[in-house]
């Protein structure tokens, strides 16, 4: 892309609506705009930005086995009636009369559909088990909708169901969302840890609820430091094996980490004291497990084996995809702007055109831009006619993780500069080899070393 043709509204001053540094930097970035009280136009860098966390999202769904599907995000108000929550949801839902007097609703949540999906169609337990899911928008009327994209009324979520024949069955249907969420959160460059959680409105046995560490964040955590030591990694795991899973989640909670809601003084009193720690977290992201609460209310049932009728045993799975970029934000940035890890920059590398106009500069920028394009990478061109600073400035606002500076000195010495955002560092060399490095970096990162580089990071707030 080239900057001269793109839509790249960036604010020069600081928004003053905006409390914290994500939406402040969203804002500046020219990444989104508020049309009412939490409800947002994604422009087009901040929708690339999202639509790169959905594919990680859908990558890391297909790898678990689930199966991607898209429900509507106006429901009728009936089957919220079968299940009970249409009057107990209360205020937070948007409740909508369509032109014949009926009631529907805007989903905040999808248990009540799935589950009249499933149950008009899946009769055996030969079918299952069976996990389904869909990233869409929800509303929810929250009364304080602040912190941008963080807590928003509109808002995108990934929602996934399981149905499963026994509890067992369900359980490892728990753990294998726990293993890919683990995996989706580290290859957007997030550390989320998983904390026993309290279950509130969906009623549940089982929770767990994944929390990233940032000042910023709206829940109080407790837990054992050792759990920010572990990382997930590049293992390759049979997600259909029950035991993998299973010690998967026991490496990950079995060490105190709880939100504030379950936290429990006493237990936390055995973790030895100079590894408690009490933080603030973003909560990204939610599993259940709640047995036969939906299907027994909705006859949500399948033929066992012996013959007879049981209802299945669910569990629900959620991630805040657009709360994700506020998160990430937070746990990635500095005072000149946002730093966004490899996986989910929405351009690969910046090109900066010291001397528009110049003929050898243009040129070269020109090739570079055709060289990253060639290999399937999509540079961001800063072609205005604009000052060094100001391209740089714009470059650290909306964070690319790779800037390409390229000005008629460095070019008679056959060099162009290649600096990190993350570091600042800075290294002269031959566009060719520029190119290569960018090249190797995301290659790298495929195949699943990026894991590696964030462990490397000493940047605070990566824990
Ligand atoms: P919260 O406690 O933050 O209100 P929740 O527990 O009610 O969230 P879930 O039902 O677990 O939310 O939804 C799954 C995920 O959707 C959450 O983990 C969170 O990341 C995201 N999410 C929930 N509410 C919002 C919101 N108002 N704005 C943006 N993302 C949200
Ligand atoms: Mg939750």
């Amino acid at each position: 892309m080239r900057l001269s043709r793109y839509f790249l509204p960036v604010l020069k001053e600081n928004p003053s609506e905006a409390q914290i540094v994500s939406h402040r930097l969203m804002l500046r970035a020219g990444m989104i705009k508020q049309s009412s009280a939490g409800i947002y136009s994604w422009l087009p860098l901040g929708f690339k930005v999202l639509r790169k966390i959905e594919n990680i999202v859908h990558e890391e769904q297909a790898r678990a086995g689930h199966h991607a599907m898209l429900m509507p995000t106006i429901q009728s108000a009936d089957l919220w009636r079968e299940s009970g929550r249409y009057d107990a949801y209360g205020e937070e839902m948007l409740r909508i009369k369509d032109r014949g007097g009926r009631d529907m609703l805007f989903t905040p949540t999808a248990e009540e559909l799935i589950t009249d999906i499933f149950r008009a169609h899946v009769s055996s337990y030969k079918d299952l088990p069976l996990t389904m899911y869909q990233i869409q928008w929800k509303f929810r009327d929250e009364i304080r909708p602040r912190f941008g994209v963080m807590r928003g009324r509109e808002f995108l979520m990934k929602d996934g169901y399981n149905f499963d024949l026994t509890k067992e069955d369900a359980l490892h249907a728990y753990n294998r969302h726990l293993v890919s969420y683990l995996r989706t959160y580290e290859r957007m460059g997030l550390r989320a840890i998983p904390m026993r959680a309290d279950s509130g409105p969906i009623g549940g046995d089982d929770t767990h609820e994944f929390l990233v560490l940032a000042d910023t964040g709206e829940s109080e955590v407790f837990y054992d430091s050792a759990v920010t030591d572990l990382t997930f990694g590049d293992r390759e795991i049979d997600y259909d094996s029950v035991e993998q899973c299973a010690a998967i989640m026991e490496e990950f909670t079995s060490k105190y980490a709880r939100t504030d809601e379950t936290h429990d003084e006493a237990l936390f009193g055995e973790v030895p004291e100079e590894r408690r720690r009490t933080a603030r977290g973003i909560e990204v992201g939610q599993i259940f497990y709640f047995g036969t609460k939906y299907s027994e209310a909705m006859g949500a049932t399948v033929q066992g084996p012996d013959g007879k009728n049981v209802p299945v045993h669910m569990g629900s799975h959620g991630i805040g995809v657009s709360r994700l970029l506020g998160a990430i934000i937070e746990a990635s940035h500095d005072d000149n702007g946002i730093i966004w890890p490899e996986g989910v920059t929405p351009f690969h590398a910046g090109i900066v055109n010291l001397k528009q106009g110049d003929a050898e500069a243009d040129a070269a920028c020109e090739a570079l831009y055709a060289s990253l394009t060639a290999l399937g990478l999509e540079p961001l061109y800063d072609d205005r006619n604009e000052r060094a600073g100001g391209k740089f400035a714009t470059m650290d606002l909306i964070g690319l993780p790779w800037r390409i500076t390229v000005g008629p000195r460095g070019l008679k010495n056959g060099v162009v500069e290649l600096t990190s955002r993350r570091t600042g560092e800075s290294e002269e060399m031959p566009p060719e080899q520029a190119v290569e490095r960018i090249r190797d970096i995301y290659a790298g990162h495929k195949h699943g070393q990026h894991v590696e580089m964030m462990a490397n990071r000493s940047f605070h707030t990566y824990i």
